[in-house]
């Protein structure tokens, strides 16, 4: 059973290391402990729909289906104080039961929803608190591989499925699709489409926008079948309308990917940089000679010391980590990963090449144990947020994509606002960053930060806002888009318009109106209502 008010399956959790403790300690001051509130004490109001047999109204399902993922929503989940509940919950198996939904949206003027795994971190499938009434669609029970085309690595599924079932799925068939979002558990098809979600291995297997061919789209006024072409001249290309549409141009219902045969062999690696410069050198110069890795991931020092602390290797080999320092010599170690996939040979080729150009720029590869452990974990990081809030942490994520000429000057910038956003309460952050994605052109920088959360829900909700805002003001400010990988929803709503710019603006509105006139689907998303 997934937890209803934090990440993850009941019974799984991720505790602390003590030497990550003592981290935290040290950087930002032990926490004031918080405990959740049980679900009994949250009280939706009574629902404004109408009863329909597709439709469940229980307080359960409202509660379930009220906040995503982002630290803002745990917190007020936690604290029971929720803005918003949909007013019903309904579970489609059927691309005809999505059909009669939007009709009953449209005939009860009710906003619709589309819900895939819920793990926006953007307030995505929040209600809008002054919208009556809600309709969220949960798609969890379309999620089946309907057809698989072996011939042509082609495979169409219910947009419900998530990751773990979508890959078991193939897997049975020898194929994958190669996308693994952190949220890989419980995210769905559905939504890493209509969010233009990056998997962790998209340097080799593309991200979603490459492995989505085609699908179906039920939209207020009629079907939108995109169907699977290889490619096609036939004027510009609606996938990419769907792609990043957050739900407010119709319900994806089912999708056809590009997948690929499992890889015979594939490992992760690590090495270690004695800074910063030479780790980005080395980085761009494997991105832009394309070495066929699936993965390259290089932490910053303050990331690398994160790492150490959270996995407690310096507890448990403190001789090893001190040679490799001194052997090292440089002023802030920054760990690098990749991995490589396919034949014996095509792995053995690509960890050669990767080496020499790590050689090349000062760095000291480590081989494959701590890279196979990061791939085992990788999955498990998220449940950690849970141990930190109990002890008053809170740890949230700021992400965005800009050319390597910027990569440091903005990661500083990001790294140093953060620190001092909260100085006037007297409060530290500590800020840590990777680059996560790669590119010819640029790479996707991630930071996290983490901060006390203050002794009750309005302390920690008003310091996640400064700490938001400050992240999203400086991206902007560095010639960084607004979102990499997590979209828009509502947070990053504001910043839009600099982005795509005002006619860009009045395009996206004319497209969401052209398909959805009355503007029930989901509203206040990606666009202004
Ligand atoms: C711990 C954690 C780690 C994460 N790591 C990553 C990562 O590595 N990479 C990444 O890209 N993102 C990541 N995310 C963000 C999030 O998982 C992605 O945005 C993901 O794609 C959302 O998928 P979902 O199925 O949960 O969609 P939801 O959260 O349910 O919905 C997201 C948006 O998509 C719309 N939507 C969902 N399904 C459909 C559908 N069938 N039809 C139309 N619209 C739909 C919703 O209306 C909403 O606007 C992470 C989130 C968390 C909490």
């Amino acid at each position: 059973m997934r937890r209803w008010n934090e990440w993850g399956a009941e019974g799984v959790t991720y505790p602390l290391k003590q030497g990550l403790i003592s981290f935290l300690e040290r950087e930002i001051g032990p926490g004031h402990p918080w405990t959740p509130v049980p679900m009994e004490s949250v009280k939706p109001p009574p629902s404004a729909l109408p009863s329909h047999p597709l439709v469940a109204t229980d307080d359960e399902s409202r509660i379930r289906h009220a906040l995503g993922q982002s630290l803002a929503d745990v917190i007020r989940l936690w604290s029971g104080a929720i803005p918003a509940f949909p007013d019903g919950v309904a579970y489609p198996l059927a691309d005809e039961d999505v059909e009669t939904l939007i009709r009953f949206a449209l005939e009860t003027d009710s906003a619709l929803i589309p819900y895939g795994g819920g793990t926006s971190v953007v307030g995505g499938i929040n209600p809008p608190p002054d919208r009556k009434p809600i309709l969220t669609v949960d798609m969890s029970r379309m999620m089946t591989l309907e057809a698989l085309d072996a011939e042509s690595h082609l495979a169409t599924f219910g947009a419900g499925v998530t990751g773990p079932r979508l890959e078991a799925q193939l897997r049975a068939h020898g194929f994958t699709l190669g996308h693994f979002p952190q949220s890989f558990e419980f995210s769905t098809l559905g939504g890493w489409i209509a969010t233009r979600s990056s998997g962790q291995q998209s340097l080799g297997y593309g991200h979603i926008e490459d492995l989505f061919a085609g699908g179906r789209v039920i939209t207020p006024v009629g079907l939108l079948e995109l169907p699977p072409f290889p490619d096609s001249a036939a004027g510009p290309d609606l996938r990419q309308l769907i792609l990043g549409s957050e739900g407010r141009l119709g319900v994806i219902t089912q999708a056809t990917v590009r997948i690929r045969p499992v890889p015979r062999h594939e490992s992760f690696f690590a090495a270690l940089f004695p800074n910063w410069d030479s780790g980005l050198a080395a980085m761009r110069e494997i991105a832009q000679e394309r070495l066929p890795l699936s993965m390259m991931r290089l932490s910053n020092g303050a990331e690398t010391r994160a790492f150490i602390a959270i996995s407690g290797i310096e507890e448990r080999f403190p001789g090893p980590m001190k040679a490799i320092k001194k052997l090292l010599g440089g002023d802030e170690m920054c760990l690098f990963l990749f991995a490589i996939g396919g034949t014996r040979r095509k792995v053995r080729a690509g960890r050669i090449a990767t080496q020499a150009a790590i050689r090349r720029h000062k760095g000291l590869s480590i081989g494959r144990s701590i890279g196979e452990r990061w791939r085992k974990d990788r999955f498990r990081t998220p449940y950690m947020r849970r141990s930190l809030l109990e002890r008053g942490w809170g740890v949230e994520t700021a992400e965005t994509a800009v050319p390597w000429s910027r990569v440091t000057r903005l990661m500083k910038a990001l790294e140093t606002a953060l620190r001092d956003a909260l100085n006037d309460e007297g409060e530290r952050v500590y800020p840590f960053t990777h680059l996560s994605h790669s590119y010819n052109d640029g790479a996707a920088v991630y930071t996290t930060f983490i901060f006390r959360l203050g002794r009750d829900a309005d302390t920690a909700l008003a310091r996640w806002e400064k700490l938001k805002t400050t992240a999203c003001r400086v991206i902007t400010s560095h010639g960084g888009t607004i979102s990499h990988h997590h979209g828009v929803g509502t947070y990053h709503l504001p910043y839009m318009e600099a982005e795509k710019g005002k006619p860009g603006m009045e395009a996206l509105r004319a497209v969401a109106s052209a398909l959805d006139p009355a503007g029930i689907m989901n509203p206040g998303k990606m666009l202004p209502w």
